[in-house]
């Protein structure tokens, strides 16, 4: 099967090949046909299977013939985070690049105003999350009136984060004649009785979900006693002691993924942080970095790390158990490739037996354990630190929630509240390094560390204070 076969046109294959695809993955296959003829699509899928080209291949091609009317989109993908719409935004600019429709964006963190200035134009796709939309449409800044196309995606996502009162809300103020698209990875009775009421004679296409991990994956599950600071000396640890050549280190977080990295770094390994807030230029030079072998471990979110094909990675690291057990899978898919062997470590607290258990159920069968033999590790100088560094070290001290100590006060939005982990009672007690970015080489370097390990430390300069120099006003 090729993408001409799908019958898609030429501006659009030639941006689908430029994008370096050859051929449409099973999803891609199964649904673009149906989306093609103005059906209904009910697709039960999860991220990693290309369903979002899945959808926009499509959209592109239907909404390529009419124009966009002031305040009206033409069409709407709702999705139930911000760093999912923003990469579904990004797919669209890439598929899209042939084609002159315009996009909107309503997420949190983008502008209202340069946004509201599009939708003031008219777009052809607008993508937002499902609360922002219904701001905007109460403030009376769209009209959804004029919508032909609706995807509804990560429906079971949307669920679990509290979200399908909003997006049946919505479902209620669009026209009844349009075409609906929902994808989901599982369906779970709200989910059912969306597309039951919203939806016309969906086409069901489903993939096999990606359930079964790799046998040459070894799995070992690590149980920490404490919170952050125990799991990321924890995490040392397994990496200090594990042959590792090139790995990933995985946080549910985003925040994390940075306060992850900077403690790599400062211990010593050679690591980099890839998250969504990154340009996507900085993106791209770390990953060649990374597929270079000049950095060795990449410390990611799910989603930054959605996509990134690299091969023969020696090691994932689950700093977090995923709280969703498909991730789990995606996670460890990224070792123990092509019948290599690959290791993939999980560490967890009591507080994740719940997510646990779930990722056992999916992939029948428990999760070995795994020991860690503890380091020693040198007594850490105090470093000065940076504006961002101290904002961060706040950040997260504030999330800690410390039970004795003073707190200064914080304003945080409802979002960022719901994604605070309610387990963690630690406080960051590290000092941050002392410089964001690039990897502290170590000033004496003898013998050439394995990659993935720990760089000999800088050594402290044994004077203190000032030295031989004296300042002018003490000789005057
Ligand atoms: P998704 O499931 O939509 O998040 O896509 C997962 C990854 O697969 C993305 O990085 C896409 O760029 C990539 N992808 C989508 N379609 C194809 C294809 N036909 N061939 C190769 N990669 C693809």
């Amino acid at each position: 099967m090729t993408f001409e076969d799908l019958g898609l046109s030429p501006d659009l294959l030639a941006a689908v090949t430029e994008a370096g695809y050859t051929e449409p993955t099973p999803i891609q296959a199964q649904a673009i046909p149906h989306l093609l003829m103005g059906r209904d699509i009910l697709g039960i899928a999860q991220t990693g299977t290309g369903k979002t080209a899945g959808f926009t291949l499509p959209m592109i091609e239907i909404l390529a013939a009419g124009r966009a009317r002031a305040r009206m989109p033409r069409s709407l993908i709702l999705e139930p985070t911000r760093e999912l719409a923003a990469q579904v935004a990004e797919n669209f600019a890439v598929y899209g690049k042939n084609h002159k429709l315009s996009m909107a964006l309503l997420i949190g963190g983008v502008s209202f105003v340069e946004q509201n200035e599009k939708l003031d134009r008219g777009v052809d796709v607008l993508i937002a999350t499902p609360g922002r939309l219904i701001d905007q449409f109460e403030r009376g800044r769209i009209l959804l009136a004029d919508i032909k196309i609706l995807v509804v995606d990560e429906a079971d996502r949307m669920l679990d984060m509290g979200f399908i009162p909003d997006v049946e809300k919505i479902m209620k103020l669009l026209p009844p004649l349009r075409q609906t698209a929902m994808f989901s990875a599982t369906m779970p009775g709200e989910v059912k009785r969306l597309t039951d009421s919203y939806m016309m004679n969906p086409r069901k296409v489903e993939v096999a979900p990606a359930a079964s991990a790799a046998e040459t994956v070894i799995q070992r599950l690590i149980n920490v006693r404490g919170g952050f600071t125990e799991k990321r000396k924890a995490l040392r640890d397994l990496i200090a002691s594990e042959n590792v050549r090139n790995a990933i280190v995985f946080c549910n977080r985003k925040r994390d993924v940075k306060v992850v990295d900077q403690s790599l770094r400062r211990h010593g390994f050679n690591a980099q942080a890839l998250h969504g807030d990154l340009p996507q230029a900085v993106r791209m030079a770390t990953l060649e970095k990374f597929r270079a072998g000049e950095i060795s471990i990449l410390v990611a979110s799910d989603v930054a790390a959605r996509g990134l094909d690299i091969d023969d990675m020696s090691h994932v690291f689950n700093f977090d158990v995923p709280m969703h057990a498909d991730d789990y899978i995606h996670r460890i898919g990224r070792t123990g490739r092509a019948g290599r062997e690959g290791h993939a470590f999980t560490l967890a607290t009591s507080a994740d037996d719940k997510y646990v258990q779930q990722i056992e159920r999916l992939i029948g069968g428990k999760i070995g354990a795994g020991n860690v033999a503890t380091q020693s590790e040198p007594a850490e100088p105090a470093e000065p630190v940076s504006a961002v560094e101290v904002e961060e070290k706040a950040e997260v001290a504030a999330d800690a929630k410390p039970s004795g100590e003073k707190k200064a006060p914080r304003r945080r939005s409802s979002s960022r509240r719901k994604s605070s982990d309610k387990s963690e009672t630690k406080t960051e007690t590290e000092a941050p390094v002392a410089v964001v970015g690039e990897v502290k080489k170590p000033a004496v370097e003898k013998t050439r560390p394995r990659s993935g390990q720990r760089q000999p430390k800088q050594k402290e300069p044994s004077e203190l204070g000032m030295g031989d120099h004296v300042p002018a006003f003490l000789q005057r």
